[in-house]
């Protein structure tokens, strides 16, 4: 989508330090991590947030979690853990309007969010 950070991001035109990539996913680091490890995780097609996903659609969502396995695993999160946040609209915190997953570890992270 025209004007879309994450659009730009995917197609190369704003660049990022990718550390995942296929057919409908692009995972690449954080600009302002949270976290020693701080992830995002997005499809390849635009969705606004995750209440504009549909039908065929929830594929992207699936290969989401698929890559964010994979990621967790790679980093080595598998016995201490780590954490993965849909920031969803104005209430939750969401800046980018492209659906995005934060995958958050390399330390404990706190409970309740602010
Ligand atoms: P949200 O607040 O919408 O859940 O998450 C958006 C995230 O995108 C934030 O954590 C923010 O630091 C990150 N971000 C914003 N602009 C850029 C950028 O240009 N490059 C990268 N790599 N991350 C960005
Ligand atoms: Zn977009």
């Amino acid at each position: 989508m025209k004007d879309c950070l994450f659009c730009k991001i995917i197609g190369g035109e704003i660049p990022s330090n990718k550390v995942y990539e296929d057919d409908m996913v692009y995972a690449f680091y954080d600009i302002e991590p949270q976290a020693p490890e701080h992830i995002l995780i997005i499809p390849k097609k635009h969705f606004e947030s995750i209440m504009d996903v549909t039908g065929k659609d929830f594929e992207y969502v699936d290969k989401m979690m698929q890559a964010a396995q994979k990621l967790a695993k790679e980093k080595g999160f598998e016995k201490d853990g780590f954490r993965l946040v849909f920031n969803t609209g104005r209430d939750g915190g969401q800046t980018v309007a492209h659906l995005h997953m934060h995958l958050l570890g390399g330390r404990s992270l706190q409970w309740p969010p602010g």
